[in-house]
């Protein structure tokens, strides 16, 4: 009776274990499949510019192509150059949030309306080069608790979006207020929307909704994706609300700061 009692609590402790071992096991196939995903897109991404650079360089030095040709050439390459370094910046902002411990993170009391202003200054240029207006609306006081250089990288993926995939002329406000328990920041442009179908997977690092169109603009697909990691690392989250033709709108929750 005993043995018999023993050895059936024995099994079921087995049993549970062989259950945790093969949870597990899934989870870490996931990761690896995630990992595999990432570096077959990353390739595939990087393949275009270092393909066209080696491609124009080597006309190049074969010599025999005019100057102004030539000069054609050179702006080709640097074109593509500077595309690999935005998506070697691009990337390994990605990583470094990934591996930095939580424990690390810096945490402190960020005024969104000063992040905000600073954003607005750093893309004003660009945004007129669109006749794209600017707006921050944040109420006084408005804070949210975490790094202001991730919130300001956040911020500034969200409004280089909106001038670049909005309508020329149009407007970007970034607006940010406190909801109860949360603190709600919005980036919003009204330019052509995103259709219903792309919203779910429009924050999965290198989804494009036109990747032609996007890539024209320097875009790998990676800002909503970073944007997304930067919110989720200060215990936010992030949203998008857009139909057809009616504007996008980035919608941010994060816990309100006491
Ligand atoms: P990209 O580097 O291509 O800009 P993102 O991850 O920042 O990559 O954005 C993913 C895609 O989402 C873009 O390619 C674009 O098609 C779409 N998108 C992002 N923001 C907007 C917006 N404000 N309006 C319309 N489409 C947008």
């Amino acid at each position: 009776g005993v043995l018999a009692r023993s050895l059936s609590s024995l099994a079921a402790q087995l049993e549970a274990r062989i259950g945790e071992l093969t949870a597990e096991r899934t989870q870490v196939a996931q990761l690896l499949t995630v990992g595999r995903e990432f570096m077959a897109d990353a390739s595939h991404e990087l393949r275009t510019p270092v393909m066209t650079i080696q491609g124009y360089s080597e006309t190049l030095l074969e010599g025999g192509a005019d100057s102004a040709t030539a000069r054609q050439f050179l702006e080709t390459i640097h074109r593509h150059a500077c595309r690999l370094g935005r998506l070697v910046e691009d990337m390994l902002r990605l990583s470094a949030l990934e591996v930095r411990p939580s424990a690390d993170a810096i945490i402190e009391h960020v005024d969104v309306g000063g992040v905000a202003s600073a954003v607005v200054d750093t893309l004003q240029a660009r945004a007129e080069a669109q006749r794209v207006t600017l707006r921050v609306e944040v109420d006084a006081g408005v804070e949210i608790s975490g790094d202001p250089l991730a919130l300001e990288q956040v911020l500034e993926n969200l409004v280089d979006n909106a001038i670049k995939y909005g309508r020329t002329g149009g407007t970007v406000t970034i607006r940010a207020n406190q909801e109860n328990e949360d603190t709600v920041v919005h980036v919003e442009d009204d330019g052509p929307g995103i259709d219903a179908h792309h919203l779910p997977r429009l924050f999965d690092r290198f989804y494009r909704v036109d990747p032609e169109r996007s890539r024209e603009k320097g875009g790998a697909g990676l800002g909503l994706a970073i944007a997304k990691q930067f919110v989720e690392s200060m215990r936010g989250r992030i949203h998008i609300e857009s139909e057809l033709g009616k504007g996008a709108r980035f919608v941010m929750r994060f816990p309100r700061v006491r």
